[in-house]
């Protein structure tokens, strides 16, 4: 099997190779040729640690296997990230393991890669502005991929903790845009579209703040009670995801699901939109692309690393 190692990761991959492998396995997924198996995620009684996995199979891509890991809270104390993550790969002829890769920095980047995605085939026409809500770990590698469209001009910041907004306003220099930190109101009526990505566990993003047309990509929602959206906002936008399931069931779309404001049949894949088996944004003065996390983002970026890596000579060999 090969392995590559967390270490190699960050020299290997790119926003634009996440997006490419990103966007090819959601089109799978829209043809029916790629699907994802439930996932598990069990808090399993020591260091109050959640561990578990999400797994698929692309039939396409031939990329079978799981991602498995989960969240740390005390790592600090180990010098180590609480997110901890790692891709194994089988071959999908015989069922022997084929690669083991490094997650951690790939989690982030696949997670980008699925918001920039959506912003591609979603955002208005002319979009310039971006906000951003959310300033964590998950949201300069957001800024990052969202700019590598070239279409943004300038990013308005908020978080609910505006200390940490600071860190997103140097990687915003260093992609050489304008950054400012405003109030929800000012980053809703302006921007064109928007990347959610915290942790919050109530809605951050009211229906009022959102004026004229504009994109929202929701990505900090991936548990059961996580909430970064008011359901108000949710009703009255045009609904994509990555997978309709999660996103009723972990996903930002779970609470207006739970409503009963939204039914399953208003939410479109954007697998779908990506095919052009469907129209995306239309007339629709707002989309939101609910990205929860699929297993097969983890796999097709994994796969694309062990590409690379053997391509240049950083994947390990080793018999098992
Ligand atoms: P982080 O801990 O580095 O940052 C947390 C962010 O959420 C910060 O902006 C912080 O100010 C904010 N926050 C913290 N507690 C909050 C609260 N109680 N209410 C409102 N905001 C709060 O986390 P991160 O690694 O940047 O991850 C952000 C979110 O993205 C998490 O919910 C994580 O699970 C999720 N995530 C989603 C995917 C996906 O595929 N959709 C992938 C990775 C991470």
């Amino acid at each position: 099997m090969w392995v590559v190692p967390e270490s190699e990761i960050a020299g290997l991959m790119t926003p634009e190779a996440a997006f490419q492998a990103v966007e090819a396995v959601f089109a799978s997924m829209a043809r029916d040729q790629a699907y994802n198996f439930p996932v598990i995620r069990e808090a399993i009684g020591h260091e109050e640690a959640l561990y578990g996995f999400k797994g698929g199979f692309d039939r396409g891509g031939l990329n079978l296997g799981l991602k498995a890991g989960g969240y740390w809270p005390h790592n600090q104390k180990h010098g180590l990230i609480n997110h901890q993550s790692t891709v194994f790969l089988f071959d999908a002829d015989t069922g022997r393991v084929a690669a083991a890769v490094g997650g951690n920095l790939l989690t982030a980047l696949r997670t980008a890669a699925a918001s920039a995605i959506s912003i591609k085939y979603l955002a208005p026409e002319g979009a310039q502005v971006l906000g951003m809500v959310g300033a964590g770990h998950q949201a300069q590698f957001q800024l990052r991929a969202a700019a590598a469209s070239g279409r943004f001009t300038r990013v308005l910041g908020w978080n609910p903790h505006p200390e940490m907004l600071e860190r997103l306003a140097g990687t915003a220099a260093e992609l050489g845009l304008p950054f400012e930190a405003v109030e929800l109101d000012r980053l809703g009526a302006e921007a064109d579209v928007i990347i959610s990505i915290t942790s919050a566990f109530s809605p951050l993003l009211l229906d009022g703040h959102v004026k004229g047309p504009t994109h929202i990509a929701a990505m900090g929602t991936d548990t059961k009670g996580k909430q970064e959206l008011d359901p108000a906002l949710v009703a009255r936008a045009r609904l994509f995801t990555d997978e309709i399931a999660q996103s009723v069931s972990i996903g930002e779309f779970q609470h207006a699901f739970g409503a009963k404001s939204i039914s399953d049949s208003d939410i479109t894949a954007i697998g779908r939109v990506i095919t052009g088996d469907h129209e995306g944004r239309g007339n629709a003065e707002i989309t939101i692309f609910d990205g929860t996390g699929v297993g097969l983002q983890d796999l097709a970026v994994a796969a694309a690393a062990v590409d690379l890596a053997r391509r240049e000579g950083k994947a390990q060999k080793v018999e098992i």
